[in-house]
């Protein structure tokens, strides 16, 4: 169903898609799937209702989203289960991600009131100077399959926070968990035209969503190239613009590094999602003179992790989200074999043929020229490089493009310092695999993204600043 101006409804021309389950390749559910039309009547909606919702004081609209904050943990298990059944995610990784995406709401709740203005001294005794931070207007949302319901609140929630109203356009791959979030939208009582949700082609979408003027803010997250693609299509409108885009994470481990928690924490940061995480490691380097030894137990304990369906008790990986994303690392660790990688443990599919599943895979001897260094692998792979000294593994940690997260163990408090300064990632977890939370900013540096989700930062995102000076002469 498409929410179009506090109405569920279908498609204008009656078309719809199938949604599949991952696990096993069938049909889970069929959905309207609207296009160019709804899209607009979409844009009018939440043009027509910013004009009373920018208005509504910030204390009432922390209300509503802790209204919908509540109906979500009311129904966790029924998102959750949502979540695995059309994206693999194991069922309790599934949890893990509503209760995150609650607490997007619930912290967005609180800042709603929070929104200050500033003063600032003027330079004449007869002018008082001012700023103001005032919602952008419309934003368009734009979300990926992989966690379909966390990346949607964390943009509605400050938007809808900020005083912004909002069209959101989920992946085609996993609209039931988009739907399920604004089921309790919609019974929070969010007035009409505040949040709207439109499900069909990408194209036509975005094309209407960033050729608009009426759609003052676009907020992506995806692939690097569509959010490029994107940014260029809302030039000539001009639009306020964050991107959250791909990643190529590297889990730096010192020779001083707790061995056993850093495996834990690959094994975490590698394999959960099944590697199709924008913070996934992608890149492991390991100290010349504990690789061996690493990698052994690395690929021990990889080699254990129980992959399957992720409705099914005890699985640890589950599938890929499709047929192309299996061909991808396929062709990944082929190259990579082709270049005298070495094969630990994994490094074929899984299963009878029915779901997209990979063996959870450990690397040895992985070389720059690779395609899992230079390219985004989105799966269960996990390379492991070696390094002589501090000064090589941060030149080659710091990648050419990509900038998004980085994680490096090491007991030595002064290098950990210096590894957090000169690390060229938005975000970075000093002996800490899980450096993500609701009040701290996420967000890229250079061809990673622009602009900050989560925390104060996430809804500086959705003002605009509007300085004011007032003659108080007589
Ligand atoms: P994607 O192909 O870029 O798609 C993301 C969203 O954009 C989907 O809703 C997609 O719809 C839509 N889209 C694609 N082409 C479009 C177009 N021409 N106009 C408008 N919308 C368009 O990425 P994905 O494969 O779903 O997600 C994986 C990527 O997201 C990875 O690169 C990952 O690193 C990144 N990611 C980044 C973050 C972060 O916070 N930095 C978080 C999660 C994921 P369709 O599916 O219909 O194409």
């Amino acid at each position: 169903m498409l929410y179009i101006n506090g109405e569920w409804r279908q498609a204008n021309s009656g078309q719809t898609l199938d949604v599949l389950n991952p696990a096993t390749g069938e049909i889970i559910n069929t959905v309207a799937s609207g296009g160019k039309e709804e899209t607009k009547e979409a844009i009018q909606a939440a043009k027509k209702a910013f004009k009373s919702w920018k208005k509504a004081t910030g204390e009432e609209r922390g209300k509503y989203l802790a209204k919908a904050a509540e109906l979500m943990k009311e129904k966790k298990g029924e998102i959750a289960r949502t979540i695995t059944m059309e994206m693999g995610k194991p069922l309790p990784h599934a949890e893990r991600e509503v209760a995150g995406a609650i607490n997007y709401v619930v912290w967005y709740a609180e800042e709603a009131k929070r929104v200050y203005g500033e003063t600032i001294p003027a330079s004449h005794p007869d002018k008082h100077l001012m700023l103001l931070r005032q919602p952008v207007g419309v934003a368009a949302a734009i979300t990926p399959w992989n966690f379909p319901a966390s990346m949607i609140t964390r943009k509605i929630a400050p938007a809808i926070a900020a005083g912004c109203t909002v069209v959101l356009k989920p992946a085609p791959s996993t609209p039931l968990s988009a739907i399920k979030v604004f089921e309790c939208f919609h019974e929070a009582g969010f007035p009409e035209g505040v949040a709207n949700l439109i499900i069909g082609p990408a194209d036509e979408i975005g094309k209407e969503l960033t050729k608009s003027p009426d759609v003052r803010k676009l907020t992506f997250t995806g692939s690097t190239p569509v959010g490029k693609m994107l940014l260029k299509e809302s030039a000539d409108t001009v639009k306020k613009i964050s991107m959250e885009l791909g990643g190529h994470a590297p889990f730096i481990v010192f020779e001083d590094a707790d061995m056993g928690a850093a495996i834990k924490g690959v094994l975490g940061t590698k394999f959960v999602n099944s590697g199709q995480t924008c913070i996934s490691t992608n890149r492991i380097y390991v100290a010349e003179s504990i690789a061996e030894e690493f990698g052994q137990r690395l690929a021990e304990q990889a080699a254990k992790l129980k992959v399957g369906n992720g409705l099914e008790d005890g699985v640890d990986v589950g599938p890929l989200i499709n047929e192309q994303a299996l061909e991808k690392v396929e062709n990944h660790v082929a190259d990579a074999v082709q270049q005298n990688g070495k094969v630990l443990c994994g490094g074929n599919r899984y299963g009878n043929g029915k779901g997209s599943f990979y063996e959870p895979t450990v690397i040895n001897f992985a070389q720059e020229s690779m395609k899992i260094t230079t390219e985004e692998t989105f799966g269960p792979v996990a390379p492991i490089y070696t390094f002589k000294d501090e000064e090589e593994v941060i030149e080659r940690a710091n990648h050419e493009s990509y900038g998004l997260a980085a994680y490096c163990f090491t007991k030595d408090l002064g290098r950990g310092y210096r590894m957090m300064s000169e690390l060229e990632y938005g975000i970075v977890g000093i002996n800490d695999p899980a450096p993500i939370v609701a009040q701290a900013p996420f967000g890229g540096f250079k061809e990673s993204g622009m602009g900050k989700e989560g925390g104060r930062s996430g809804i500086l995102e959705y003002l605009e600043e509007k300085f004011v000076s007032v003659g108080i002469g007589n």
